[in-house]
């Protein structure tokens, strides 16, 4: 369904995501929706990651390409993380100031906003340099930016001292529930800088959007209002899983990976109704070669079911015999997660907590076994276990591996006992909460319309 505009005027926007399938997949989604409010959207990709995608389908939307620095090879080509963000950084808004520049200039509806993720804070140089509107798009938990918002304004001590940090908003949090970044605070210096550097400009942008819906974060929203012209947004899930009002609407459009779609479906079709346990751990994250070790035997000891994303990169740290012998697992390289968690066999996600496939988790009702590895995830995962009580927690021990006893006893504990009651009845109860916000007159889908017709006063 399309809203068509009152004028003929159709407004431009860019949307320019971080090159990484955790960002783009919301960014994309966000992008339809304005698209079916009658905008025209130009996402600007990365020219080294574009020329690589095979698994693209977004016909709603123009694509532009600018440079990160690394045309050949991206973020693999470069010789350090930091590196890479200072290059991508000078290169990044010098080519953004060309694709402007060449938009700007054309007849056919220059850009009026740039809607920017936020770990990108110079697109929003750019965006004022043109005098253009600029929209910071938030693709972590409001929880999350709370606590980076926190450490940028040097409220929260680091490295860390306190055995408590409070936080408004937020419940009282441990050292350990807060993101990687705080409390192993030095682990990763470039990834810290961005996720801080977020806000260096923020009071500069117009509006702030975030991937997150307004029940599922209501406190932390309420507080959050009162600092910044903030709109939750989401769930940004293909519409066919939620609100079903944008028919072709069944994927997110664009895939880094190949998924083995067919493989997953015809595999999970077989099996008993809620048998199967759906493990993956991100596009990101690698697993150590023990904590894969660890993993594959839980599996293998639970003795149920279950589907393993293990993709190319890491397979060579499966233990050895594990896929001859695996009886009951299929293990494949990628897959259709949206299809996967809302077929009716599944019976678990066991999940590293990412913040897409955490909003996934909440929007289709699956309970799930929470295994973050660092960053926002470990506050995911806190948000999971004891906020929103739809999951349990596979706790590391102290060398921070989470043992193969572990991942066979919280797959029993929640295949298998009455726990999953309970763990149902909330993750049903935050699915329709997530479906209520984007259907006509929604919270999210008011806030959408909101904020296009803000736009169209410019
Ligand atoms: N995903 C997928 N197939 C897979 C694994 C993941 O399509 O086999 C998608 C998933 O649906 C989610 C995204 O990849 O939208 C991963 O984002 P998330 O924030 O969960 O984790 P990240 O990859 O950023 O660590």
């Amino acid at each position: 369904m399309e809203v068509k505009k009152k004028n003929n005027h159709t407004p431009h926007y860019l949307v320019l995501p971080y090159p990484a399938q955790g960002h783009m997949n919301p960014m994309i989604q966000f992008s339809k929706r304005l698209v079916q409010r009658g905008v025209k959207v130009t996402l600007v990709t990365i020219v080294s990651l574009w020329k690589t995608i095979t698994n693209k389908n977004l016909t709603s939307i123009e694509i532009e390409s600018i440079s990160d620095g690394y045309d050949e090879g991206g973020f693999a080509a470069a010789e350090s993380t930091e590196i890479y963000l200072e290059t991508f950084w000078r290169v990044g808004s010098q080519t953004l100031s060309e694709l402007i520049h060449k938009l700007s200039s054309s007849n056919n509806h220059p850009p009026i906003c740039v809607i920017y993720d936020a770990f990108l804070p110079w697109a929003l140089d750019v965006a004022k340099e043109f005098g253009l509107l600029g929209a910071a798009f938030f693709t972590q938990s409001c929880s999350v930016n709370n606590i980076y918002f926190h450490a940028q304004q040097n409220l929260i001590e680091l490295p860390l001292s306190q055995t408590e940090i409070v936080i408004p908003g937020l419940p009282k949090l441990g050292p350990r529930d807060l993101p990687s970044f705080l409390y192993k605070y030095g682990s990763y210096p470039g990834w810290f800088n961005v996720v801080v550097d977020q806000f260096s400009n923020i009071g500069k942008a117009d509006w702030i959007l975030a991937n997150t819906f307004y029940e599922l974060e209501q406190e932390v929203v309420d507080w959050l209002v009162k600092t910044w012209p903030l709109k939750t947004v989401g769930p940004s899930l293909p519409s066919m899983f939620l609100d079903k009002r944008l028919q072709d609407d069944q994927d997110y459009g664009l895939s880094l990976l190949d998924p083995n779609t067919e493989a997953c479906t015809k595999w999970l079709d077989e099996k008993p109704k809620e048998s199967v346990v759906y493990v993956s751990f991100g596009s990101m994250a690698g697993l150590s070669e023990q904590q894969t070790e660890e993993v594959a035997w839980g599996l293998r000891d639970s003795g149920s079911y279950f589907i393993w994303v293990v993709r190319a990169s890491e397979q060579d740290k499966l233990p050895k015999g594990f896929v001859e012998t695996t009886e009951k697992g299929l293990i494949v390289t990628w897959c259709p997660q949206l299809l996967v968690l809302k077929h009716q066999a599944l019976g678990c996600f066991l999940t590293h907590c990412g913040w897409n496939s955490t909003l996934e988790s909440v929007s289709l009702g699956v309970p799930v076994i929470a295994m973050p590895l660092w960053t926002d995830q470990v506050t995911n995962g806190k948000l999971i276990v004891d906020l929103w009580k739809t999951g349990v927690r596979a706790v590391a021990d102290e060398k921070e591996i989470v043992r193969r006893e572990t991942i066979k006893n919280c797959i029993k504990e929640i295949i298998e006992t009455e726990k999953i009651n309970e763990i149902k009845s909330n993750a049903i109860k935050w699915m329709n909460l997530a479906k209520d916000s984007l259907a006509e007159g929604g919270r999210s889908d008011k806030n959408i319309a909101e904020f296009v017709a803000a736009l169209d006063h410019f």
